[in-house]
């Protein structure tokens, strides 16, 4: 295994509040030291990491690889290509797959074969229902047990109370958190987008806000009285936020995620049909921007999270109103963050940034990753943040080319990533 001394860059360890100039050394696979002007040792291979940042592995703890069932969308491996080539080192992927991941063998089979196909680190997380349908509780204990690090039906969030409540006390009780699509969905049966003036000037059905918050109030008081860990995904409201802060002020251990794509797009994205501006929850108006904006930034909102969802270009290229929901995120998500921070003054230093990014998402569902620790296993990104570049989705390596950012010019890209001390992207 070949060592590294990654030299001269800017070392940013949120989980040791490390913000310096330094070089970093992997030996064997781990992060060996950081230290200003280390010497090369014999056999080590010198990366000059000038103007960068040197940062954990970027942490994603909602993505879909569409494995098993849905292969024309994504694999494990071209899924886990995008993600190193995005700058993450683990990721987490969702259960709605063909069939939904709700039993232990199948947890146990799909880490197993991530192993082996995917170049990024997987995590699963499991389904909170049988079939995800939404009525009987799966075996939490088991699917810990097999290797699940949550448990959630996004895609078709639970409706009735009476189920959720009983599967957030079954999870609370072997610990493992619950993380939920909030989506009330009687407000949003037939909807392709969120309720309001664009949506009526283009004749589609909407998705009214109450429909995300109804039910992140219920998860939360839920949350509240049964003790679970409550992670929203997603989160797109205003009104959402807001009630996220309430029930944290009453105890509640509730945290959540935003999507690129709601910090930087609006239902105004909508308007010339386009479907890669189709994804549930919708995009929202500019003033949920600018609340999703201002919860990041003083970390009301915890993490990033993409919700890479690949879909094949037959598949989008439907009317508006037929298309699938969901875009691909793993790789401009970084670039997308980045100019996003530009674009609003810089209000996060690049130590925020990568806590957002990597250390936080890791300690939400306590992933051992996050970290630059001495003796850690070297799961390092190093990043480009001023380089200027277009998103051309012909280069992905993700199959999925459904993205709303095409043709954006993004500031911000990762150069090298490393696993485990492997160097698994860049030149
Ligand atoms: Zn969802
Ligand atoms: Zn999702």
């Amino acid at each position: 295994m070949a060592d590294y001394l990654l030299r001269g860059g800017r070392v940013l360890d949120p989980a040791q509040g490390l913000d310096v100039h330094a070089d970093l050394r992997i030996r064997a696979g781990r992060i060996a030291e950081i230290a200003p002007q280390l010497a090369p040792e014999a056999g080590e291979t010198v990366i000059d990491c000038a103007g960068c940042w040197i940062a954990p592995g970027l942490v994603d703890i909602h993505v879909h690889l569409r494995e098993p069932g849905q292969s024309h969308k994504e694999t494990l491996q071209t899924g886990g290509e995008a993600a190193i080539t995005g700058g993450f080192t683990s990721i987490c992927c969702m259960p709605n797959t063909e069939p939904p991941l709700d039993s232990p063998a199948l947890v146990r089979e799909l880490l197993q074969r991530a192993e082996r196909e995917s170049p990024c680190r997987v995590y699963v997380v499991a389904a909170l229902t049988q079939g995800m349908r939404g009525e009987q509780l799966c075996d939490y204990e088991a699917l810990k047990r097999a290797g699940a690090v949550a448990c959630s039906d996004d895609a078709f969030p639970v409706q009735s109370v009476a189920v959720m409540r009983c599967a957030m006390r079954a999870c609370a009780a072997v610990g493992l958190p619950v993380l939920t699509h909030c989506e009330e969905t009687v407000l949003t049966a037939g909807a392709s987008m969120h309720e309001g003036e664009v949506s009526v000037r283009l004749g589609l059905r909407g998705m009214p806000s109450s429909a995300e918050a109804i039910q992140i109030a219920r998860n939360a008081l839920l949350a509240l009285e049964t003790g679970c860990h409550l992670h929203i995904q997603h989160l797109s409201t205003a009104m959402g936020l807001e009630l996220i802060r309430f029930f944290r002020r009453q105890g509640a251990s509730v945290t959540t995620e935003v999507t690129p794509h709601h910090l930087l797009l609006t239902h105004h994205a909508c308007e010339g049909f386009d479907t890669n501006a189709k994804m549930n929850p919708p995009l929202r108006t500019p003033a949920d921007v600018d609340a999703l904006s201002e919860g990041l930034i003083l970390g009301d909102i915890d993490c990033i999270a993409t919700d890479h969802a690949p879909h094949a270009r037959f598949e989008k290229e439907q009317p508006f109103g037929l298309a699938p929901f969901g875009i691909v995120g793993l790789e401009t998500a970084l670039g997308c963050v980045l100019q996003w921070n530009a674009d609003r003054g810089e209000p996060l230093s690049p130590l925020e940034l990568i806590a957002r990014l990597s250390t936080r998402p890791a300690q939400i569902l306590g992933l051992p990753a996050g970290t630059l620790r001495t003796g850690a296993p070297a799961d390092v990104v190093v990043i480009d943040p001023e380089v200027r570049w277009q998103v051309d989705p012909t280069q992905f390596r993700s199959m999925g080319k459904n993205s709303p950012f095409t043709g954006w010019t993004l500031r911000g890209k990762a150069r090298y990533t490393f696993i485990g001390g492997v160097k698994v992207s860049g030149e």
